[in-house]
């Protein structure tokens, strides 16, 4: 490993947590403006949760060709994408590439955990500590600590008893795991255990599931790029970067057809729903009917064809049953696959409905439920994360008055941000995707882009126009957060209980953690907050102070 900077500068422009896409782009650019950046990474090379998340089978659910930078024609083109999802080995490779090809190293600080950021009033300025023991100081804070990055790990009765090899989706290690010969117990059928269990299936001796609740998966139809798709890309570049910064949802490029589910005969919808189904990804859903994430009635007829198509793959009826959800499609993040449902025609596989069959415990040797215990060799838990304010909460920041975002946001029962982007109480503090932004509904990595590219220009301004502090107002903050439960009140997601509202973690308050307005109505929002001189946002000038602090350099 290169890098692993402890230099004797303890005063930086900005500290940015994290080395994953935010992290990495956010020094970029601060340091080609002139500013002195530190980032701290906790993990022992770039990536973030492209670092952490590493179980086999594991693919991006959004396209290659739009899940990396655009903003340099020069890198994009350096890289070449082998199949339509990338792999998380590849994207690993991307992040490193970019890392390379940057020199970013130079300015990131490896294995080390930030414990504490805490704002000092009188100094205008934040104090960073980390775990390892280094403290520095920054006029900026700034957090790429990823959506999805904080593991839920399930509290069941037990769980430290169990002997045998235990791994968490998220946290897996770094070596290959041998699953020849063993008994295999996996928890959670979210997108990880859905993309982890078909490559288990194959390797062990035996697999058994442990649904608690059956999720839609639709096919990735996954498959290796024609260079000639790729080279036309390439070819028209300015293009295909306007396109997918400033027309789709972050590169979700197919647009919904012009009419409601309803409007066609069954026939017709048959057709169309076959034609998506068929095109793989999550098209099915975004690409196909326009009111399918809000018309129960359109809804409906989605999941029906879903629901059919399980009961066509799994050969076992009482098994296809089990697999069969309940809730309306899209309501839980929509799940893409390679080979699923067929995983459940092997005769080494058993499928457990938690609902009806309750896990009581987990004892030396296994699994125990109501009806018997599983001898298990090998745990997996894919039970998902505590998302969007989990990595956050799980840092001490601490603003204005000594007070934490955790106080602030009560824990995420008084979830407040502006534009999930800034805070009040927290001056200069700046969170990439942070929670009321768009952040994981569409191609995160176009998402981080604007939102780095935004936080760059107004640190600019704040040195141009020797600004020392912004700072969120509570009336901007009020606004914004009623503007986004308001918009993500249409939508199924709002009211049923996944990751995307807190529900998956016990005792989080419920409540709407993303933007659901789109990126392209969440980009002009962002560029009015700007061009009306950083309305929402209280500056104060240099001239005002009378201790008269310095600038940013
Ligand atoms: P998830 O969607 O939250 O799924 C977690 C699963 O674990 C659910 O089936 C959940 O059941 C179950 N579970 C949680 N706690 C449990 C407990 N105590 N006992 C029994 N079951 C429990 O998490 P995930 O699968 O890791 O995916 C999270 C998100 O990460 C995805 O939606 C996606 O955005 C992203 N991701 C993407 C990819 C990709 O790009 N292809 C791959 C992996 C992850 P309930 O549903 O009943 O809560």
């Amino acid at each position: 490993m290169t890098g692993n900077v402890k230099d004797s500068s303890i005063d930086f422009d900005a500290v940015i947590i994290g080395a994953g896409f935010s992290g990495l782009y956010m020094l970029h650019i601060l340091r080609e403006a002139g500013f002195t950046s530190r980032v701290f990474e906790a993990g022992e090379n770039v990536g973030g949760v492209w670092y952490w998340n590493r179980y086999p089978g594991l693919r991006c659910d959004s396209e290659s060709i739009y899940f990396n930078y655009t903003f340099s024609e020069k890198l994009y083109k350096g890289w070449t994408w082998s199949s339509r999802y990338p792999e998380q080995p590849e994207i690993l490779s991307y992040l490193n590439y970019v890392a390379d090809t940057l020199d970013l190293r130079k300015d990131i600080t490896f294995n080390t955990w930030v414990e504490s950021a805490h704002y000092d009033e009188e100094n205008n300025k934040w104090v960073i500590k980390t775990k390892e023991g280094e403290c520095v100081t920054a006029r900026l804070f700034i957090t790429g600590v990823g959506c999805l990055s904080a593991a839920n790990i399930p509290t069941i009765k037990g769980i430290e008893s169990y002997d045998g090899e235990i791994y968490h989706t998220s946290r897996w290690p770094h070596k290959q795991i041998d699953f020849k010969g063993k008994r295999v117990g996996v928890i959670g059928t979210g997108s990880s255990g859905i993309q982890v269990i078909p490559i288990i299936a194959q390797e062990s001796k035996h697999l058994t599931v442990f649904q608690r609740t059956p999720q839609y998966t639709l096919p990735a139809n996954n498959h290796l790029l024609d260079p000639e798709y790729l080279q036309n890309i390439m070819d028209n570049f300015e293009n295909f970067r306007n396109e997918v910064r400033h027309k789709t949802n972050g590169g979700f490029i197919t647009k919904p057809l012009n009419r409601s589910a309803l409007e066609d005969t069954p026939e017709q919808r048959e057709r169309i729903y076959e034609n998506y189904w068929n095109k793989g990804g999550p098209h099915f859903l975004s690409g196909s009917y326009n009111d399918l994430s809000t018309n129960p009635e359109a809804n409906e007829t989605a999941a029906e064809f879903v629901k059919n198509k399980i009961l066509e793959i799994v050969k076992d009826h009482k098994i296809a049953e089990k697999l069969i959800p309940t809730f309306p499609i899209g309501a839980k993040r929509i799940v893409i696959d390679t080979g699923y449902y067929e995983t459940y025609n092997r005769v080494n596989v058993s499928l457990i409905d938690t609902k009806k069959e309750q896990i009581i415990e987990i004892t030396p040797k296994g699994v125990s439920t109501t009806e018997r215990e599983y001898e298990i060799d090998v745990l997996v838990l894919a039970t998902g994360y505590d998302a969007m304010t989990g990595p956050l909460l799980k840092i001490d920041i601490r603003g204005k008055s000594d007070i934490s975002l955790k106080e602030k946001w009560d824990g995420g029962a008084n979830l407040k941000t502006y534009l999930g982007l800034a805070n009040s109480g927290f001056p200069n503090m700046f969170t990439i995707t942070g929670p009321q932004s768009p952040s994981v509904l569409g191609t995160v990595p176009i998402f981080i882009e604007q939102h780095v590219e935004w936080i760059a220009e107004c640190i600019n301004f704040l040195r141009e126009n020797e600004i020392v502090e912004i700072e969120a107002t509570k009336e901007a903050e009020e606004v914004w957060s009623k503007h986004a439960h308001e918009v993500a009140s249409k939508f199924f997601y709002a009211e049923h209980d996944s990751w995307y509202t807190g529900a998956n973690i016990e005792g989080k308050p419920k409540g709407i953690l993303v933007y659901r307005g789109g990126f392209q109505l969440y980009r002009k929002k962002c560029d009015e907050v700007v061009n009306n001189g950083y309305e929402g946002f209280q500056l104060t000038y240099r001239k005002n102070l009378s201790n008269n602090n310095s600038l940013i350099h």
